[in-house]
Parts: C-alpha cells; sequence; structure tokens
C-alpha cells in the first residue's frame, strides 16, 4: 500500500471509532510520526492532507525540517529530549509534547525566540509506574503544570501519554479510561489544556472511545521503521 492509502485507512478507522463511540469524526486529530522515514515520505503525506507531523531524533529532526522549510506544516517533538538539547527544539518546533522535567519548561521558555509563537506544550505522564520509561508521575504533573502555566512562551496544551503496551482491547481501555479521569480533573484548575494525546497505530480504537482528541500514528501510515539513527 502508498502512503496515501495507509492514510486514507487511518482515516477511515478514526472515523468508524468515533462513530462507535458517539464522537464527531473531526473530533480527533491525526498526527502523523515519521521518525526514522525520509523527507519524501513526509512530503508524500503532506499531499494527502497531512499537515501535522510528529519526529523523536532531534538531529535527524531538524534535517528533515529544514529540507521542508517550504512545507506549512506544524512539527511536533515527542522523542526523549535532554536539558542540553532544548534549544534546536524551541527554534524549531511548534509543539513539545514529552515534557517531564521542570527544567525543560524553563529552558525552553527562555530559549523560543521572540517573534514566534508561544511553544505549545503538552506534559508526557507516566501515570502506570513504569519505572523504565520516561514521564511525570501524578505529583509532579501538578508542580510542571503551576510551571507551565506560568510561562510567557510557553502554552499549556495537555498530556501526553504511552501506556504500557497491551494487546488486549479491554486492558488498553481500562488503561485509558484512567487517563483520561487523571487529564479531566487537571483540567478543571487548567481549562485551558485541550489536548488529551494518546493512541498509536495498534491503540486507536481505545483511545478514542476514552476522548483521546489526538492520535499519533507511525507504523501505520509509513510503515515499519528503519534502525533508530541517533
Ligand atoms: C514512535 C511513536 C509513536 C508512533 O508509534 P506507532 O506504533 O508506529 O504508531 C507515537 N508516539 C510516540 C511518542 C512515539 O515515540
Amino acid at each position: 500500500m502508498t502512503i496515501a492509502d495507509q492514510i486514507r485507512q487511518v482515516r477511515s478507522n478514526i472515523e468508524h471509532y468515533c462513530q462507535q463511540a458517539n464522537r464527531s469524526s473531526d473530533a480527533v486529530k491525526l498526527l502523523a510520526v515519521s521518525k526514522t522515514h525520509p523527507a519524501n515520505a513526509i512530503q508524500e503525506a503532506y499531499e494527502s492532507g497531512i499537515t501535522e507531523f510528529g519526529e523523536s531524533y532531534l538531529q535527524e529532526a531538524i534535517d528533515k525540517i529544514k529540507h521542508l522549510q517550504n512545507l506549512p506544516v506544524i512539527w511536533h517533538f515527542i522523542g526523549p529530549l535532554q536539558s542540553n538539547k532544548t534549544r534546536p527544539v524551541a527554534e524549531h518546533f511548534d509543539w513539545v509534547q514529552s515534557i517531564d522535567k521542570p527544567k525543560l519548561l524553563e529552558r525552553l521558555n527562555q530559549q523560543r525566540p521572540a517573534g514566534m509563537r508561544p511553544l505549545q506544550v503538552c506534559l508526557q505522564a507516566n501515570l502506570f509506574n513504569e519505572p523504565q520509561k520516561r514521564g511525570a508521575s501524578r505529583a509532579e504533573l501538578l508542580e510542571l503544570l503551576a510551571i507551565a502555566d506560568s510561562l510567557p512562551n510557553i502554552q499549556l496544551r495537555g498530556l501526553m501519554v504511552i501506556p504500557p503496551a497491551q494487546a488486549d482491547l479491554n486492558k488498553q481501555r481500562e488503561q485509558f479510561a484512567y487517563v483520561n479521569q487523571v487529564y479531566q480533573q487537571l483540567q478543571q484548575n487548567y481549562p485551558a489544556m485541550d489536548t488529551l494525546s494518546m493512541g498509536m497505530s495498534s491503540d486507536i480504537q481505545a483511545a478514542i472511545e476514552n476522548q483521546s482528541n489526538m492520535v499519533r500514528v507511525g507504523t501505520g501510515i509509513f510503515g515499519a521503521r528503519q534502525e533508530i539513527k541517533k
């Protein structure tokens, strides 16, 4: 299947799951995760109507962003971020979804170039106590929310989660239901938050049933990834 075919398929799945969940079919934004895939694959997805792309590896991402600078797309950084690597993210991305430390927020706020729109931020939550995974615990989220909310060059948009992989649909549902419950609670104090970024190629359905409004799809659009580049 071509990238265009795969996008058609993913969109039709999203629409179907939205209908099943009694949600409007445009309630869920599709973020195409293009990490490890070349610039021409991004170009092809753009021609099929995709306007938002997620990247995880900083150097390859910056190369592609520069190469495609005439393409009016929105770039999301969704990968692990070290605090000494924040500057290129602040300079080249529209969104960052992998914030799990106060220092990242402070540096991105400081390094965001004047004249650019505030950086759109989702906090990465680790709500299932997985020590090997990045992401903030529930207690850490409270601190991060307060900081993000106070910084002028940061616009707090919501939460991003990658729950433990589960093959079973009901287990996926349980996990996303819990994330949604935490999100709804936090939103009461931060009503400007409007983004619950959850669901990837293999768990879109359960995510959409539980109020995800941004799914991040890589494999389902671009096929299997190459070896991870640095
Ligand atoms: C790679 C990645 C995805 C996409 O995963 P697929 O299973 O290929 O759809 C989504 N979110 C994050 C944070 C990722 O790193």
